[in-house]
């Protein structure tokens, strides 16, 4: 089928020590990346922390200065040997987030653009333009197509030649937010269904989670945390990668007795040494209410309800605290909208806590 058919001898792709500077300023600083075959691998940063330049580099596009990259046993760059292929011999296929369409060609000339017209290419096309739902659309001109259209038709070029290694720049930006999801879904059972190797960059975590077999996260040009998604979502090594998904609740104090006191309770201080600084970051899903609090006569810790709305299937409560006015946002799954001005009751649970040492010049809450 099409999925044999697409898996042309996979290799995975190895970028080992890459650096990287644009007149003067560092961008990459040491990067190592291995995508094992069939694997996909996801970039996840900021805008500017230089995941482009990676997969430029990668692609061929952009010179190496520092550094070696192989496409399964093959060096196609090597900076000290001054070793530089050109894009075409790589067997990597490249597509942007803004997919470089041909305008003036239909869809399956911009399919067919870097192939040639081999009666085994001739089947390839056919078979995958039926896969990704295009065959009917195979005379259209992009500016005709859906952007979902487009993003297939862009997929499916960048997968003609049968390259060894994809890369995706920012794959589904293009999209609007109803069409973004679905294409994301069909587009990794699609990878997990081939065995090529793919390199995604993107920074959208619920995308990095939902494609990536691994996740690396990139900060200011290095790798700060590299793992499977949900290892990286439950064990952050540090409070950026805590806050790439998104905004957190935050505590700072000193430690005693290896815990952090804060208007909740008391909070394991994890590593952070005796008597130091240290913050706390708490995700909103962290916060959990009860707002049967009341009428139950319990005793604990309350909070005042100063704003809430409904997000999708989620709820998002804003609170403050009874004791030491501690605004709070707190994440609740399902239909949850107690009036402002009431009181729930509140807690925190200890698995959506981070506690991490002081940076310098973070001072207490
Ligand atoms: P984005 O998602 O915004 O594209 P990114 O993480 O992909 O961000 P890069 O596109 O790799 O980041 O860019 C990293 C930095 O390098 C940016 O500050 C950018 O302005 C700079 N840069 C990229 N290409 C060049 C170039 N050809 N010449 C000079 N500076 C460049």
């Amino acid at each position: 089928g099409i999925v044999g058919g697409i898996a042309s001898a996979p290799a995975g792709l190895h970028l080992d020590a890459i650096s990287h500077a644009f007149d003067g300023k560092p961008i990459l600083r040491g990067v190592s990346v291995t995508v094992d075959r069939g694997e996909v691998v996801c970039l996840l940063g900021p805008s500017g922390c230089g995941k482009t330049t990676l997969l430029r580099l990668a692609a061929g596009l952009e010179r190496l200065q520092q550094g070696r990259i192989c496409v399964g046993d093959v060096v196609v760059a090597d900076a000290a040997a001054g070793l530089h292929w050109p894009p075409e011999r790589r067997h990597v296929g490249l597509m942007f987030q803004d997919y470089a369409l041909f305008p003036h060609l239909t869809v399956q000339e911009n399919v067919c653009f870097g192939i040639d017209r081999s009666a085994r290419n001739n089947t390839w096309v056919r078979a995958a333009l039926a896969r990704m739902e295009l065959a009917d659309w195979a005379r259209a001109y992009p500016h005709t197509l859906s952007g979902g259209q487009q993003q297939r038709c862009a997929l499916l070029r960048a997968l003609a030649p049968q390259p060894k290694v994809l890369l995706l720049d920012e794959p589904f930006s293009g999209l609007d937010v109803a069409l973004r999801a679905q294409v994301r879904d069909e587009t990794a059972q699609f990878l997990r269904d081939t065995d090529i190797s793919t390199l995604l960059v993107t920074h959208d975590p619920e995308e990095a989670m939902v494609l990536a077999d691994r996740l690396l996260v990139m900060r200011d040009g290095r790798v700060v945390q590299e793992g499977a998604p949900a290892e990286i979502y439950l064990q952050p090594r540090e409070p950026f990668v805590v806050e790439l998904f998104g905004p957190v609740n935050r505590w700072a104090g000193r430690v005693t007795g290896k815990q952090l006191a804060t208007p909740l309770g008391f909070l394991a201080a994890g590593g952070a040494d005796e008597g130091s600084e240290a913050v706390a970051l708490i995700r909103p899903e962290g916060i959990l209410l009860d707002p049967d609090f009341a009428q139950r006569g319990a005793t604990g810790h309350r909070a005042v309800v100063l704003d809430r709305r409904l997000i999708g299937g989620l709820s998002a409560v804003t609170l403050a605290t009874e004791v030491g006015d501690w605004r709070l946002r707190a994440l609740v799954t399902g239909i949850f909208l107690p009036t402002p001005g009431s009181y729930v009751g509140i807690t925190i649970d200890p698995g959506r806590v981070f506690v991490f040492a002081a940076a310098a010049g973070e001072g207490s809450h």
